[in-house]
This record gives structure tokens, C-alpha cells and sequence, in this order.
């Protein structure tokens, strides 16, 4: 599925954060930037050993913030590597530490020059955010990105999986 927004398009997808061929990829990623499972694994595996060499340089990353690295042997030229909160009921500022990953993301990306970016659904896995709270907060955040900033061409959500697919083209239903 795929919208537009003021300029930029806003594009769902289903498949694997790795073989994307945006500008940049956003990883999710834990504050340590060592390394973990899920996207995170992947992304390492996938780029090499140089992605987490620059990830120890930098030496870690609050939770609803993000740090930049180059995408090492990936096709995107850079990694964002974004770290979302860990979901703990919802009453400890999860919303808004998501809302934050995003936006900081989209910041460093402007800030950049990259016009396009790729992002999986941060928190979702390991993190345990319920994929239905998580995907319209993700959406909206992104969108009003968007709308303030026409020099981000495109964005795509890459979702593991057809439910996680459907979670966001529902949530995006909802939000137009
Ligand atoms: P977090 O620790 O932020 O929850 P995870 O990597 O555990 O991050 O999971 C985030 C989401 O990414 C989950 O919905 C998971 O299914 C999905 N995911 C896992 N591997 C990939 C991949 N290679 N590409 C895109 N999404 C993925």
C-alpha cells in the first residue's frame, strides 16, 4: 500500500529490512548498539563487521533516540540504528519514547541529506509492544514527519510477516 504525504510518499511493504534499497535503513536497535536478535541480528550479519565497530565507537543509545552508521556491505549506505522502549503495560511513556525513535530517526536522516528511508516496526518483537498500539503511533509520527518535511522523499515501513503487513495497512487505513 502506498500514500502520499504533502510531497513524499509513504509506502507499506511486507518482507526484510536488510535487502532494502533506500538511502538508509533503520535498525531497532537495543542502547547498548552491540547488537541483539530480530532486526538487529540481521542487520549485522547481513552488513558486516564494520557496522558494529562504528556502533562501539559511538559507545550507546538512550531509549526514543537513534545514532547514525554507514550500511557496510548493505545496499543502504546508511544505518539509523533507533532504539524504541520496552513495553512495560503502557503506563511508563512507551508512546511517546516510540513516537521519539521515529522522529529522531527522520531527524538525523534530514540532517543527512537522505531522502529515503526504510524502518521495520521498532518494538514490536523482543520489546513486546502490541503490534496494534505500536503501528498507529509509528504511522502518525511518520506522517507529520512528512508533512513538515518535503525533502524526505519516501518512507517504507517494512513488516516481517503478513499480520504485521495488516496491522499497519489497517492502522494507516485508520489515520487517512
Ligand atoms: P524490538 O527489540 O525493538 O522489539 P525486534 O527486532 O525484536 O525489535 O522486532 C521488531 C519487529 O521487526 C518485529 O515485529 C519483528 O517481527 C520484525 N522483524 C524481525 N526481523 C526482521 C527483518 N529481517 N526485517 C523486517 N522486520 C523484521
Amino acid at each position: 500500500m502506498q500514500v502520499t504525504i504533502g510531497k513524499s510518499k509513504l509506502e507499506l511493504v511486507q518482507g526484510d529490512i536488510t535487502q532494502q534499497d533506500t538511502e538508509a535503513i533503520v535498525n531497532a536497535a537495543n542502547p547498548s548498539l552491540l547488537g541483539g536478535g530480530g532486526v538487529d541480528g540481521a542487520i549485522h550479519r547481513a552488513g558486516g563487521p564494520q557496522i558494529l565497530e562504528e556502533c562501539r565507537k559511538i559507545g550507546g543509545c538512550p531509549p526514543g533516540e537513534a545514532r547514525i552508521t554507514s550500511g557496510g556491505k548493505l545496499k543502504a549506505k546508511y544505518v539509523i540504528h533507533a532504539v524504541g522502549p520496552i513495553y512495560r503495560g503502557g503506563t511508563q511513556g512507551e508512546a511517546e519514547t516510540l513516537a521519539s525513535a521515529y522522529r529522531n530517526s527522520l531527524e538525523l536522516a534530514s540532517k543527512h541529506g537522505i531522502k529515503s528511508v526504510a524502518f521495520p516496526s521498532l518494538s514490536t518483537g523482543a520489546y513486546g509492544y502490541p503490534i496494534e498500539l505500536a503501528a498507529p503511533i509509528a504511522l502518525k509520527t511518520v506522517m507529520d514527519y512528512l508533512q513538515a518535511h518535503p525533502e524526505i522523499e519516501l518512507v517504507r515501513f517494512v513488516l516481517f510477516g503478513h499480520s504485521a503487513y495488516e496491522a499497519y495497512e489497517r492502522a494507516l487505513k485508520g489515520l487517512l
